[in-house]
């Protein structure tokens, strides 16, 4: 008679807890490893669970037990370490442990799918094609650009050419024209490639990059803060990075930011390197990101890049992690799972015993913080590379005076100065739409959202109102619904209504708008960023999305109109958002050889954090700003936790704030270890017809904290309200609104 087993399983289900089942009926030579996924009977559902750990004895007596019904994966789906890393974050996080497997693994492998590698289709050169000389296709460039790219690459996959920004069309003329063949290849992983895996010549290391490159040890874990300027070269001291982990038969996993994933990017990776490289971003459907993830986790991808989830990639030999722009939000996921890639990616790294390269222009207070402690290496490069040099910043104090669709005449003759001498112009505003604001003019009224605290967002194309909080949208009113007059008028400026004005201003000027509603299109943003790469004169108006990393050589001028707002944020963040998203728009201008400038108009020009951003940088500011949050008892010099909930009464979600704080109080009574504050109304109240509270919790011990809030979690799941109140924890808050 063969031992008893019971099988220890992460659920998806919202309970912080794990299950015990049974193993299937007859499956007694089964070899059971953590990481397999099986399907189970949950209530009247049947889920995927994966199986955390194989028991040999149970506090439940075996007769309640029920019996999974099958296996799914003859080897494990998730590997042991991305396991260690799940279980390592559902403590953390305090999160359902259901919840962080689903996380880790693709949509197919959680809806029960195999995980089997299948072939995929690739190209190369015909003999006709090799034999064509560099010259031959003069007047096709694209199709020029694909056969250097083959010729280097020897093979590529249709999915790695469309990461590079080449068409469909493209490949089909090439096809019909006899110079490339397609063919269906299934990879596999044998032997990584040491040598050879270089398709182009490395840039020579400028002496900053020099010294930090020579700073990495790639035998042991460090995590290194690469802070450099924006366009001083920090991608380059990344490509070497990986160069060398390639060369040691190792994996480098990339993290970047939800919309810096474009095909320039990746264009700068598949163009350097000639070997397999998995690329996990939102434009893939569910099938090719199984695959993208399969090829990681079987070793046949060399180079992983993608956003925040991708940090849970299995990869069989890892070798260095990075992660690009790490001060970005997008690496902390806001709702369910609230886990922040970068801070798990410091775990990762440090389990496998490898790197870690945090790169920024502009640090996260966290990041700097660890960085001045001596806990992170601090790497520094200072300068432009490629001889560009850094612009010249002028603030443009606009108050008392005449503003035309929001811009000072000073700055609309410098716009139309740099048009005129054939440059770009970027223009910046953080506010989609058309106008902030709809309002009547004989009696006040505005356009409120019915379900949130804020005021709808006037569009034009198409017309309508639109509340960016929960969607809601209506037509706009040809009268005041208040007093019936017909004044009703769109207040404040938008990128919409900046688009249209600076049209009628400049009417034979190219305007290219960039903001959520320009690039929802599948490719939209693409297109965009292709001809803003032709160099022809334009005016570039966006949001924020203009801000993160693009490369934009032929741009002079920077004009910010708008930058006050992060001044008086409610949020203790807002200051550092303000320096870092006005840094890296202001890093826009002057990459290449032309110089640049950047224009920051305000109200507020002798604030001392303007003043000090401007003309100090990002480096002296965001240390100001370290030393007020050490003196306020903020993060990083204590930590923070937050317990939201909302419910369509508020008084529920204040009542079972109230019972959370009293019992953390009961539990805890040091106030110097924890403090409390609230339960308080969220910054916005109501959103989406639900009244939001939160209860922060601020202390100095990680551990305390952590063990307060899995009680806490615990007698929430199980008090009565729990039906009634959404709720959550949030570790490490970085959204407090
Ligand atoms: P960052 O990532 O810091 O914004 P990039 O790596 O994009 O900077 O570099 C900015 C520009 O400088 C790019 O065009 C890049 O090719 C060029 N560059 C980087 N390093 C060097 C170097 N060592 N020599 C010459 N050009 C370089
Ligand atoms: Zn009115
Ligand atoms: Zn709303």
């Amino acid at each position: 008679m063969p031992e008893p087993i019971y099988l220890k399983l992460a659920i998806p289900t919202p309970l912080r807890r794990h299950f015990e089942y049974l193993p299937p009926p007859s499956s007694e030579d089964f070899q059971w490893f953590p990481g397999q996924r099986l399907r189970v009977p949950f209530g009247r559902q049947v889920l995927t669970a994966i199986l955390v750990e194989v028991l040999h004895e149970t506090t439940i007596p075996p007769k309640q037990l029920k019996a999974a019904q099958a296996c799914l994966d003859p080897s494990p789906a998730l590997p042991a370490d991305i396991l260690h890393l799940c279980a390592w974050a559902a403590q953390y996080y305090q999160c359902p442990p259901g919840e962080v497997y689903s996380t880790a693994l693709p949509a197919l492998l959680r809806q029960g799918e195999q995980a089997t590698l299948t072939g995929e289709p690739y190209y190369r050169l015909s003999t006709e094609g090799k034999g064509l000389p560099e010259t031959g296709l003069k007047r096709a460039p694209k199709q020029a650009e694909v056969l250097a790219l083959l010729r280097a690459h020897k093979q590529l996959s249709v999915m790695a050419l469309k990461d590079s920004n080449v068409s469909s069309a493209t490949l089909k003329s090439l096809e019909t024209k006899g110079l490339l063949e397609r063919f269906i290849e299934v990879p596999c992983a044998d032997a990584p490639q040491r040598e050879g895996f270089l398709a182009e010549i490395e840039l020579q290391l400028n002496e900053e990059q020099e010294i930090a490159f020579e700073a990495l040890q790639f035998d042991r874990y460090q995590s290194y803060l690469l802070e450099g300027t924006t366009g001083s070269g920090k991608t380059e001291v990344y490509l070497q990075a990986i160069a060398r982990v390639l060369a040691d038969g190792k994996q480098a996993l990339v993290l970047i930011p939800e919309i810096g994933l474009t095909p320039q990017t990746l264009g700068r990776f598949q163009r350097r390197f000639n070997v397999p490289i998995a690329a996990l971003h939102s434009g893939l459907n569910d099938k090719e990101r199984l695959q993208a993830w399969l090829q990681a986790s079987h070793g046949y991808a060399r180079i992983i890049i993608g956003t925040r989830s991708a940090i849970f990639t299995p990869m069989t030999a890892p070798g260095i992690i990075i992660v690009d722009e790490e001060h970005d939000t997008s690496f902390k996921q806001q709702d369910g799972f609230r886990y922040s890639a970068r801070d798990l990616a410091a775990v990762r790294a440090n389990h496998h015993q490898i790197p870690l390269i945090l790169g920024t222009a502009t640090p996260a207070l966290e990041t700097l913080h660890n960085a001045i402690s001596g806990r992170y290496q601090h790497l520094r490069l200072a300068n432009r590379a490629a001889g560009a040099k850094a612009p010249s910043v002028k603030l443009l104090d606009i108050r008392g005076q005449r503003l035309q669709h929001g811009i000072a005449d000073e700055l609309l003759s410098a716009i139309s100065d740099e048009v005129m001498a054939g440059n770009q112009v970027l223009v910046f505003l953080n506010r989609r739409g058309f106008a902030p604001t709809l309002m009547c003019h004989d009696c006040g009224w505005q356009a409120l959202c019915p379900y949130c605290d804020t005021r709808l967002t006037v569009h034009q194309q198409p017309r309508h109102l639109h509340c960016h909080h929960c969607d809601h949208q209506r037509r706009i009113p040809g009268q005041c619904p208040s007093c019936h007059s017909l004044e009703v008028q769109a207040l404040g400026m938008g990128t919409e209504r900046s688009e249209t004005e600076l049209q009628a201003l400049f009417p034979n000027t190219r305007i290219i708008r960039i903001d959520r509603d320009t690039t929802r299109r599948k490719n939209a943003m693409n297109d965009l960023l292709d001809e803003i790469n032709t160099g022809k004169p334009c005016i570039l108006v966006g949001t924020q999305m203009l801000a993160k990393g693009h490369h934009f050589p032929d741009v002079t001028l920077v004009a910010i109109i708008d930058a006050d707002g992060g001044l008086f944020s409610a949020d203790f963040r807002g200051p550092e958002r303000m320096g870092q998203l006005i840094t890296q728009v202001a890093g826009r201008a002057g990459r290449a050889s032309k110089p640049g400038r950047v224009v920051l108009q305000s109200h507020h020009t002798d604030h001392p954090m303007i003043m000090s951003l401007m003309f100090e940088g990002y480096h002296r500011f965001a240390r100001h700003l370290l030393r007020e949050r050490q003196v306020a008892n903020m993060p990083p010099y204590r930590y923070l936790a937050l317990i939201k909930a909302e419910a369509q009464d508020a008084q529920l979600a204040t009542q079972l704030l109230t019972y959370a704080r009293e019992m953390a109080e009961s539990i805890h009574t040091s106030s110097d270890t924890l403090q409390f504050l609230g339960p308080l109304p969220a910054n916005m109240e109501r959103r989406g017809g639900r009244f939001r509270f939160q209860l922060q919790i601020n202390t100095n011990s990680r551990s305390i904290l952590n063990k307060l809030l899995g009680e806490i979690g615990l007698k929430l799941e199980n008090h009565p309200l729990n039906r009634k109140v959404r709720w959550a924890i949030d570790v490490d808050p970085q959204d407090m609104s």
